[in-house]
């Protein structure tokens, strides 16, 4: 059969998703298997996003608020902004797409780091596009400079996350700034800052209160990260009033389910449990550190929660040992950097599982 399939969709890289506990559990009669492959909160969302979500069931059989005016209103609390300058999206996902969708057209490239959270560069090709990418430095962070030099006449906008995935870096302010300062004003800066809550505070930029001096400028963040709401894919925009519209105009109606809108707010209220689990993410990953320091084996500091290893030739049978004892992380292969694995950081009991037995896959793997 001919089809009128636009000629660059068949091309398009494929997102290789995590594998699910259950493919797992299938293949190789797993009675436990735990996923640490796509950056999730292990410990779940708070208790009383679960009270919440038990009572939400009750109005599904409403359309949500389209406009999706109380988690806007609080967010806009939260960063003490107009809800004017939020946009949500089904999962941070979606407004990537809808910002592809509304700068990006033939012809017009974007610029971001190689690698970087693949969603860019497939929301820009998508829309017609292309991505000029530029390598990460050696120790694993985006290079602005070499960013700014990448742009040009058909440069529509650029993608920074902070912190990276995969590696887990972040931007300094004074890189922030100069990105800032020196992107020509018509170019479009997207800050993703979907694992923000998981930095320690003195390196959080607060990248929202450049927004009224700096128009260009959008900063993405999740639920589906620190606040365990994966499942209910929200996310959100916050930008000035004119980016924000315009969005607005390609959003389809009800984009965000009301089960995750009413989740979200109750999970924005819960601000303690959000410190808890960051606090101890940052002890965790100490934990982490030390046992490969003691073990010789590299890895990058993380911002985030998750870590990059570094696995070397043996990567391939490291993840398919790891499967076999019931953990499943990304192979750094998926991920635009062979040789190395990503693992989320879990509760401190499945961290210790996973310590142990990683160690000692891996150490059976390079004596062989
Ligand atoms: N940005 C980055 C850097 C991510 O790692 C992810 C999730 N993998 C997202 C955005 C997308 O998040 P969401 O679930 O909100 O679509």
């Amino acid at each position: 059969m001919k089809t009128s399939l636009k000629p660059w969709i068949s091309d398009l890289p494929d997102y290789i998703a995590g594998r699910t506990i259950e493919e797992i559990k299938r293949k190789y009669g797993l009675s436990e298997v735990y996923k640490l492959a796509s950056n999730e909160n292990l410990f779940g969302p708070s208790g009383k996003v679960k009270e919440t979500l038990k009572e939400s069931i009750e109005s599904i059989n409403y359309y949500p608020d389209s406009d999706a005016y109380e988690i806007r209103s609080a967010i806009a609390d939260k960063f003490n902004i107009s809800k004017d300058n939020i946009i949500m999206g089904d999962g941070t996902d979606q407004v990537i797409e809808m910002i592809c969708d509304c700068f990006i057209d033939r012809q017009d490239n974007i610029v971001t780091a190689d690698p970087n959270f693949l969603i860019y560069e497939k929301s820009a090709l998508i829309s017609g596009g292309s991505a000029k990418k530029v390598p990460l430095r050696p120790d694993f962070s985006q290079d602005i400079r070499s960013i700014l030099k990448a742009l040009d006449s058909n440069t529509k906008a650029i993608f920074i996350a902070s912190p990276h995935n995969p590696s887990g870096t972040i931007i300094s302010k004074e890189d922030f700034e100069y990105l800032l300062e020196n992107a020509d004003k018509n170019i479009l800066i997207v800050m993703d800052e979907a694992y923000y809550e998981y930095m320690p505070p003195q390196k959080q930029i607060d990248t929202v209160s450049y927004i009224s001096a700096n128009p260009n400028l959008i900063v993405l963040r999740t639920f589906s990260k620190i606040y365990g709401l994966a499942g209910l894919r929200i996310g959100y925009g916050i930008a000035g009033a004119e980016i924000i519209t315009g969005l607005n105009k390609i959003r389809l109606p009800f984009n965000v389910s009301s089960v995750a809108q009413k989740a979200a707010r109750a999970a924005l209220a819960d601000e303690d449990y959000i410190l808890k689990v960051r606090d101890i993410i940052l002890s965790e990953k100490e934990k982490f550190y030390l046992a490969f320091k003691e073990a010789g084996i590299e890895y990058v500091e993380s911002f985030a929660n998750f870590v990059l290893i570094r696995t070397g030739e043996k990567s391939g049978t490291i993840v398919e040992d790891l499967l076999k004892n019931g953990f499943i992380v990304r192979p750094g292969a998926n991920l635009g950097l062979s040789g190395y694995i990503r693992v989320t950081l879990a509760t401190p009991e499945i961290n210790d599982k996973f310590l142990k037995i990683f160690m000692e896959i891996y150490k059976k793997s390079y004596m062989e």
